[in-house]
């Protein structure tokens, strides 16, 4: 009876995980998907916690697994609560960190029952199959593990690019020596399978570390992607060697959606996984880059700013990454709400890759309870622009930069981009000149129909909407 109500938990930890995942993929249900598969995945740690039954006997345990969950939900909670927007990838990364040295751990606990068990008369060759699972956990998890601290210390500036010569090759034969070593235990061959097991441990560690070295700090978002997929796999070792249902469909789904992500971000900025993982690109963004000869730039002041938005017809908005880092997205709802009130259209045109994480944009404007109705995809912006007479861009550059469309050897060629320059006219805000995430210069600054308007997001913004007031 308890066993049959624990795999309806399992069910509904599942099946609310799946809807949750398909709810999350629409700014206008993502919250509410969130809630609904953290309140299935609760059911089911739950129904583990108390029905769980191995020889008749329940899990217990109970202070540590509820001092655990206690700990673990207060740090969770105060460090969701306190991150900023624009430092969300990090936590993310540390967060699947997190997950990955459970995964491991999982594998070390369990690898030790077979250890012990061996030595008892009888036993001499550990299950195939299990060892299989647990290994493939160990590695997989200690990978993530590691090269996620590895990824949140980049983001964060304590970790530096490292690489070497021939890192690549170095890195190729750590995964090789880690190949051969889990072969020799599943073979039976092993000397002493806690000395290789524990080998096996370290050198996935020290393959994480590397493989994420000598990535470009800039394409972390891009491999924090790929690792939660490796978590998410991990996990799913770990269902399979508890024969848990819900933790298995867990892993697989975000195994799964992780490496989606991977490849559709990759895909949004036309570059391929290889390219991501040993190319080096936005690397060199921090050391600033040599000016090419673009000829002049020219400034618009604020007051002609509000002038010419006021009288337009149609005001586009694309909003960037400088958005997010000036913490600007309402004040711009402010702008917006003024502008419309004076008859103004005014939209968003929102590209997939504009800030720092999947949907950065779109989490932003929700935030600041912009109507999703108003944000543009970047094919359907595409088609407006002509028809647009202001096209304000904010705190963005790659996503607008004509280089990914007229110069092959640029690092963003192929890219596609929102085509502000078919608008009447372009503003542009951010602070200076220097580029953003890709490390180059944008054309689009220098460009006839181009004005910039310089300063930080939001005191631009609070001072346009104070001109247009007193229009
Ligand atoms: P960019 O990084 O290209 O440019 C952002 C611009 O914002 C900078 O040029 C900066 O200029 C400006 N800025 C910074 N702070 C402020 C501020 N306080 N006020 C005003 N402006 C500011 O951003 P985009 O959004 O255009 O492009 C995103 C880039 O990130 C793309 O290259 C994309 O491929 C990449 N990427 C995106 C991922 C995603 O999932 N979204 C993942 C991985 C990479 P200045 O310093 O002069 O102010």
């Amino acid at each position: 009876m308890e066993l049959s109500i624990l795999t309806v938990c399992y069910l509904i930890g599942s099946l609310t995980f799946i809807i949750g995942l398909k709810m999350l993929s629409n700014p206008a249900t993502a919250r509410k998907g969130n809630l609904i598969a953290a309140a299935g995945m609760t059911i089911a740690i739950i129904g583990t916690i108390f029905l769980y039954e191995e020889n008749e006997k329940k899990l217990g345990n109970y202070l540590w697994i509820f001092g655990g969950i206690i700990v673990g939900g207060v740090i969770g909670t105060l460090a969701a609560k306190k991150v900023k927007m624009t430092a969300m990838p990090e936590m993310v990364s540390l967060f699947n960190g997190m997950g990955g040295a459970c995964a491991a751990l999982i594998s070390i606990v369990e690898f030790n029952h077979l250890y012990s068990a061996i030595e008892i008369p009888g036993y001499d060759q550990m299950p195939f199959g299990t060892l299989l699972i647990i290994l493939l956990g160990l590695i997989i998890g200690s990978i993530s593990f590691s090269g996620s601290i590895i990824a949140w210390g980049k983001l964060n500036g304590s970790v530096k690019d490292f690489s070497f010569n021939g890192q690549h090759i170095f890195n190729l034969v750590i995964l090789a020596v880690v190949v051969v070593l889990a072969g020799l235990i599943l073979g039976g061959e092993f000397g002493d399978p806690q000395l290789i097991f524990f080998s096996i441990l370290g050198l996935s560690l020290l393959y994480g570390v590397f493989f994420v070295m000598p990535i470009g700090g800039a394409d972390m978002p891009v491999v924090i992607s790929l690792l939660n997929s490796f978590t998410g796999v991990a996990a799913a070792c770990g269902g399979f060697l508890y024969d848990n249902k819900v933790m298995l469909t867990g892993g697989i789904l975000v195994g799964a959606a992780g490496i989606l992500l991977t490849v559709l971000m990759c895909k949004a900025m036309n570059r391929s996984l290889k390219n991501v993982l040993i190319g080096s690109f936005g690397g060199a963004r921090t050391t600033g880059v040599v000016a090419k000869e673009q000829g002049h730039y020219k400034e618009i002041s604020l007051s002609d700013t509000a002038v010419i938005m006021s009288y337009a017809s149609k005001v586009m908005i694309v909003p960037g990454y400088g958005l997010a880092v000036a913490q600007a997205q309402h004040a711009c709802h402010e702008l917006e709400k003024i502008l419309e009130g004076k008859g103004v259209n005014v939209k968003y045109a929102i590209h997939p890759v504009a800030g720092r994480m999947p949907g950065h944009m779109n989490v932003l404007l929700a935030e600041a309870d912009v109507n999703y109705e108003k944000l543009q995809e970047m094919e359907q912006a595409n088609e407006e622009f002509s028809t647009t007479d202001v096209v304000l861009v904010l705190g963005a550059n790659d996503v607008v930069n004509p280089a990914a469309k007229s110069d092959p050897a640029s690092p963003i060629y192929g890219m596609p981009i929102l085509d502000v320059e078919l608008a009447k006219n372009i503003i542009v805000n951010k602070r200076s000149m220097k580029p953003g995430y890709a490390g180059i210069e944008n054309d689009l600054f220098f460009r006839p129909k181009t004005s910039m308007l310089f300063g930080d997001a939001k005191k631009v913004i609070q001072d346009l909407i104070a001109e247009i007031k007193n229009l």
